[in-house]
């Protein structure tokens, strides 16, 4: 059904009237700045929202094609003076239309396999590593995967999988200060080596980590899809699996956006839980590092790429440079046009490669100036979007998290007791 009905849950876009109109977030927007269309701007967008909400617009193909453009950067809502709440505008928006027109079933069970299935992942994990240890990789390759919609995406971005094990055996004494690691979805097949450098860092720095089975992904990608009931049942099960009152630590900034802001979908139970989310990096800097603890020397040039969700959300933009800044002769460079999406966004850069690889150029453009070795960068979408795309471009800079490369340059070292 598209036809204009006044959605049943109106309070849910009351916040729109926050929105005086302004402008002000206008320069901010990455696909404004692309499309130069108002429909595709934070305040285009709010309208939009407003005249579907009361009923004045049908939920058909042109207005889901502008809700479903919005990357959920959340630039505007970071500089917005009114407040407006936008990325819960926007996923509320696009429950609404889920609720209106049927979504793609097929979409929905891969993304619900994906998120809620360990064993799944593992089996992709095992059957990807073996494609590309055989060969198999390289020859779909050759054979024209590439120009395969959505296939040879998928198969780019694999480019980035580094052999792990991932563990959740609890590791450090019992008696020293007790956390949680969060693992993700994404991250458990893509970013395993993150995953065990958290260990191994915390465990050096003297802390007991646990690392719960029984979590799951944290529900980002169905709440962006405004399948809030998938993301709510996801959101449940993570807070049964982290039951004790102690930090929960996050790899990935986007997913620790998300499950900061479990209020949005547990309530005020989702509240407390998200006080006791960190991302990694914010822990760890606040964290007293040990005079004695020295990492090895690194005589190398790194870019540092700052998520959207690291800046805009978490606030907190500066992480990698005060962790990294520990090892010796480490040259720290911001990537120029960090205050701009790199057009990841989660399922983003399947769903709309064209975009995604438009904000992604300038990124690939300000590598190349600077030629560094190393990318960092602690998102694990923006790893593989940008590791796709500077490999596409001939670039050979390594893209990883900064907790990965201290680790490594702490290799060896005692954990404390
Ligand atoms: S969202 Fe905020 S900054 Fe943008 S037009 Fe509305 S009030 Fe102005
Ligand atoms: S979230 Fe990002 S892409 Fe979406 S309207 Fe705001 S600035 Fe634009």
């Amino acid at each position: 059904m598209t036809d204009a009905e006044a959605a049943p849950n109106q309070e849910e876009f009351t916040a729109t009237d926050q929105c005086v109109m302004c402008g002000l977030c206008l320069p901010h927007c990455p696909t404004y700045a692309e499309t130069e269309n108002e429909a595709d701007s934070p305040r285009g967008r709010i309208s939009l929202i407003q005249a579907m909400a009361r009923g004045e617009l049908p939920a058909d193909r042109r207005l889901s094609t502008h809700l479903e453009g919005c990357l959920s950067c959340r630039a505007c809502e970071d500089v917005c003076p009114s407040g407006v709440p936008y990325g819960r505008l926007i996923d509320n928006a696009r429950t609404e239309l889920r609720r209106r027109v049927p979504p793609n079933p097929m979409r929905d069970a891969l993304r619900q396999a994906f998120a809620a299935h360990r064993t799944l992942r593992r089996t992709l994990y095992a059957a990807t590593r073996l494609a590309r240890l055989s060969g198999l990789w390289s020859l779909a390759k050759r054979l024209g995967i590439q120009r395969l919609p959505g296939l040879g995406r998928l198969h780019a971005l694999t480019g980035r999988l580094p052999a792990a094990h991932l563990s959740f055996d609890a590791v450090g004494r019992d008696s020293n200060p007790a956390v949680y690691l969060f693992t993700g979805c994404a991250a458990e097949i893509f970013d395993r080596e993150t995953l065990e450098a958290a260990r191994r860092v915390l465990l050096i720095l003297g802390y007991h980590v646990l690392t719960p089975e029984a979590q799951t992904c944290c529900g980002a990608l169905h709440q962006h899809a405004g399948d809030r009931q998938a993301a709510q049942a996801l959101a449940r099960a993570n807070f049964s699996a982290f039951d004790n009152d102690i930090p929960i630590l996050v790899t990935s900034s986007a997913c620790a956006t998300t499950l900061r802001e479990y209020d949005t979908l547990l309530g005020a139970k989702g509240r407390l839980f998200g006080q006791r989310v960190h991302e990694i990096g914010e822990f760890l800097s606040a964290t007293p590092w040990p005079e004695a603890l020295e990492p090895r020397p690194l005589a190398q040039r790194a870019a540092v790429h700052t998520p959207c969700s690291q800046r805009r959300v978490l606030h907190a933009p500066d992480v990698a440079f005060t962790l990294l800044q520990h090892i010796p002769q480490l040259e720290l460079i911001p990537l120029p046009g960090n205050d701009r999406c790199c057009g990841a966004a989660g399922s983003y850069m399947i769903e709309h490669p064209q975009m995604a690889d438009a904000l992604a150029a300038p990124k690939v453009r300000a590598a190349a100036d600077l030629a560094p070795e190393l990318l960092i960068t602690t998102n694990i979408g923006c790893a593989m979007h940008l590791a796709r795309a500077l490999a596409e471009n001939g670039q050979a800079v390594e893209v990883l998290h900064p907790v990965t490369l201290l680790a490594r340059q702490l290799a060896g070292m005692p954990p404390r007791a």
